[in-house]
């Protein structure tokens, strides 16, 4: 080959390899300057190159940044634990979503995410960043943090005023109820029909508004009252359970069957008045026939799912949510009696144990009532 196709050809090498350069620095040029995410490299503690996104979330222009020390713009509350967390990042690799507040131009305070990574360059050992604002994700939380905690209070108010005014109620109640029992006692075919009519409206309605506040007394000490967890055997529970109902029971000559049932973190007495509650439903909302109730458990990870289930009246698929409302009843007094309130209480006893209740039913075909407990024991707040 001659000299000058020699020549040439490296003519035509070093052109492609100029071109391949170009290229490769425009590329750069997008994917660093153009980046949505704040990036940079930091060498000695100091800015050495940023990019357009750090400059604006940080409020300066680019050439404002480099040669400053990268901590300076850290809230002075959060640059210790920033610059550990570099020291351990040189020692130990990359460090991923970090989140610390900076401090911008306009003297106003952001939450930021930074990755790092150690890199080298210029044969130094450097520091390649990326930066994200958070700000509103974490003003969001905080939001959110506030609410909870308001929820919280409200709830804790709610509770302690229906504790006071269903206890405090209950002692004029009791004077009430007394005395109207008495005049029933004493006046009774003394006075004309419609005094007898009178006076047995007052003792029923005062007697019923005793079960009222019982009931509601009741539901409130389920958050307030409660005892601490400890391990509970299910099996003594329904045992327990069912020897408070043992009158209703050989009444209606139900049958009440269990499978092998689990030990369980909770409050025992809540989880025996839950049970009974279940059973005692499952007995008053019979058929004609004799009552059949099962209760199985079921074990899924930390949480176990137990399921009574009846051959009664069922539910009305559309009532399945509002049952278990305060005083929501399907029927009337006169059809059953009750006040609507067991099955809130069963409600707000399964949620302090970390569960869910539900039902499934059909008109007719029996009930299944679901609850879920959660055995790592944590109590609900
Ligand atoms: P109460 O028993 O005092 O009416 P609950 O809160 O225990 O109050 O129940 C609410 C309503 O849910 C009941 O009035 C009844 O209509 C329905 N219900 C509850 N358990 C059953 C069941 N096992 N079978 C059919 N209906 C039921």
């Amino acid at each position: 080959m001659s000299q000058i196709s020699k020549m040439n050809q490296r003519i035509v090498k070093s052109e492609a390899m100029t071109r391949e350069i170009k290229q490769s620095k425009e590329l750069f040029r997008i994917l660093f300057y153009r980046s949505p995410i704040g990036t940079y490299i930091i060498q000695n503690g100091h800015f050495r190159l940023v990019n357009r996104q750090l400059a604006y979330i940080l409020g300066y222009e680019e050439d404002e940044l480099v040669g400053k020390p990268a901590l300076s713009f850290v809230l002075a509350e959060d640059r210790d634990t920033v610059r550990e967390n570099a020291v351990r990042m040189l020692k130990g690799g990359c460090s991923l979503g970090y989140e610390f507040r900076i401090v911008n131009k306009q003297a106003k305070v952001k939450w930021v995410m930074e990755t790092v990574v150690p890199i080298y360059y210029r044969r130094k050992r450097a520091t390649l960043g990326s930066l994200i604002d958070i700000t509103e994700r974490k003003q969001m939380e905080e939001r959110l943090k506030q609410i909870t905690a308001e929820m919280q209070h409200s709830n804790t108010e709610l509770e302690q005023f229906a504790y006071v005014i269903s206890h405090d109620l209950q002692e004029p109640l009791r004077m009430v109820s007394s005395y109207t029992q008495l005049l029933a006692k004493r006046y009774s075919n003394k006075l004309d029909s419609d005094a007898d009519e009178f006076i047995s409206y007052a003792v029923n309605g005062a007697k019923r508004m005793q079960t009222l506040l019982h009931d509601l007394l009741e539901y409130s000490r389920v958050g307030t009252r409660g005892k601490p967890f400890i391990p509970v055997n299910c099996e003594h529970v329904v045992e327990q359970a069912m020897a408070n109902l043992k009158i209703a029971i050989e009444e209606c000559n139900a049958s009440v069957s269990y499978d092998v049932l689990p030990t369980v973190m909770g409050d025992e007495g809540q989880l025996v008045r839950l049970f009974q509650n279940l059973i005692g439903n499952a007995l008053k909302f019979r058929r004609d026939e004799a009552p059949l109730v099962n209760i199985v458990a079921k074990r899924r990870n930390n949480v176990v799912t137990f399921s009574i289930k009846d051959n009664g009246i069922g539910i009305d698929p559309q009532h399945r949510q509002s049952i278990f409302e305060i005083f929501r009843r399907l029927h009337t007094r006169e059809e059953y009696p009750g006040t609507g309130m067991g099955l809130a209480i069963c409600k707000k006893i399964v949620e302090r144990h970390g569960g869910h209740i539900s039902v499934q039913s059909q008109p007719g075909q029996g009930s299944t009532f679901y609850f879920s407990v959660d055995t790592a024991g944590g109590e609900s707040e």
